[in-house]
């Protein structure tokens, strides 16, 4: 019988849900506001995040996947359960399978307990998937054919670098550098340079409306709002591209030197392959401006973007469900 499919992108930054034949229905950040007295949950995803930054003091707008690890995990499993009910599971004729792509760091542990989460909440068989390889998949990689294609997902905790074939990853590295330390720079950039306090969404809205990785790429400005350090009132500034491009080479540098040292560990053959097929990068983190032309010149090899970059994984899950017999069982938790 026909039973809808169902894969889970929980990434540190978004949740996405794709359903067999619907696409993505679900596309929410990982947020969950909760009140600290009772620890009851007030909010998850979309409203919860409209609070960070701005909640009273009893109530605390949680990312439980903070810095590419679950920071907590009670939180993390209430979230993804909210979120498979509100795709109504049990609604569904029969029960889905269920296909969810974790952080590439997370323990054994954690790994069951989001499998017995996931269960809990209507799935019939879970599987648990490594990310890079969902993602290019997503991409529109060949990765079962025995030729190397290497992968770069730029998430908001990590960005994992990873290079495949026959379906596995030979090389791969986690990299704990990505979009959320890039709004981290920029905060403390502006701190420091400007002495204005400034929160991450804001650090955020500049990184996406005016920032760049590539010297001389983008050249645009932006007027910001923050705290004075000194008097301690608003004030506003107007920051530049070219600032923002200084403020993130370092972060962007312990990037390119992972990838560096992925392709460094790559078989000959490999690399050949890589060489004429490119590096394709996914993940939000692959929407800065520049990235793909720094990557290009520093790792010289071809690199794009994908088509929707944020969509990958949870396009993969699609893809890996229907091909589950094709995938190495022992991976498979
Ligand atoms: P994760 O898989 O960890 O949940 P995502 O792939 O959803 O992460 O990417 C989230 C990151 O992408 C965030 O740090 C966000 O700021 C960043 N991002 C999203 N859109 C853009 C953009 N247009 N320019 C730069 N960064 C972006
Ligand atoms: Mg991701």
């Amino acid at each position: 019988m026909f039973s809808r499919d169902i894969g889970i992108d929980l990434g540190t930054a978004n949740v996405l849900i794709h359903v067999k034949g619907k696409g993505i229905v679900l596309d929410e950040p990982s947020v969950v506001a909760m009140d600290r007295t009772t620890g009851r949950v007030l909010e998850v995803g979309e409203e919860a995040r409209r609070m960070v930054g701005r909640t009273p003091g009893n109530i605390e707008a949680i990312r439980p996947l903070k810095n590419g690890v679950i920071a907590d995990f009670d939180v993390t499993e209430a979230m993804l359960k909210h979120f498979i009910n509100k795709i109504n599971v049990r609604g569904f004729l029969s029960k889905p399978r269920m296909l969810i792509c974790c952080p590439t760091n997370i323990t054994k542990v954690e790994q069951k307990a989001i499998k017995e989460a996931a269960e809990k909440s209507g799935g019939k068989r879970v599987y648990l998937e490594e990310e890079p390889k969902v993602a290019a998949i997503g991409a529109g990689m060949e990765i079962f054919q025995p030729s190397g294609n290497m992968v770069l997902d730029i998430g908001g905790g990590t960005t994992d670098v990873a290079v495949l074939s026959m379906g596995n990853i030979v090389t791969a590295e986690s990299i704990k550098m990505a979009g959320d330390k890039f709004d981290i720079e920029i905060l403390q950039y502006i701190k420091k340079k400007y002495k204005l306090l400034i929160g991450e969404r804001t650090a955020e809205d500049i990184k996406v409306n005016i920032g760049t990785v590539f010297q001389g790429s983008r050249k645009e400005e932006m007027d910001i709002r923050g705290r004075d350090m000194v008097s301690g009132l608003p004030r506003t500034i107007t920051v530049y591209s070219d600032e923002i491009e200084r403020a993130l080479r370092e972060s962007i540098a312990l990037i390119t030197q992972g990838a560096r040292a992925v392709l460094e560990r790559t078989p000959p053959e490999l690399s050949a392959d890589i060489i004429d097929r490119g590096v394709i990068l996914t993940g939000g983190g692959a929407l800065i401006d520049g990235i793909d032309q720094l990557l290009a010149e520093e790792l010289k090899v071809p690199v794009f973007i994908s088509d929707e970059p944020m969509h990958c994984v949870a396009r993969g899950t699609g893809i890996m469900l229907e091909n589950i017999d094709k995938v190495d069982r022992k991976k498979i938790v």
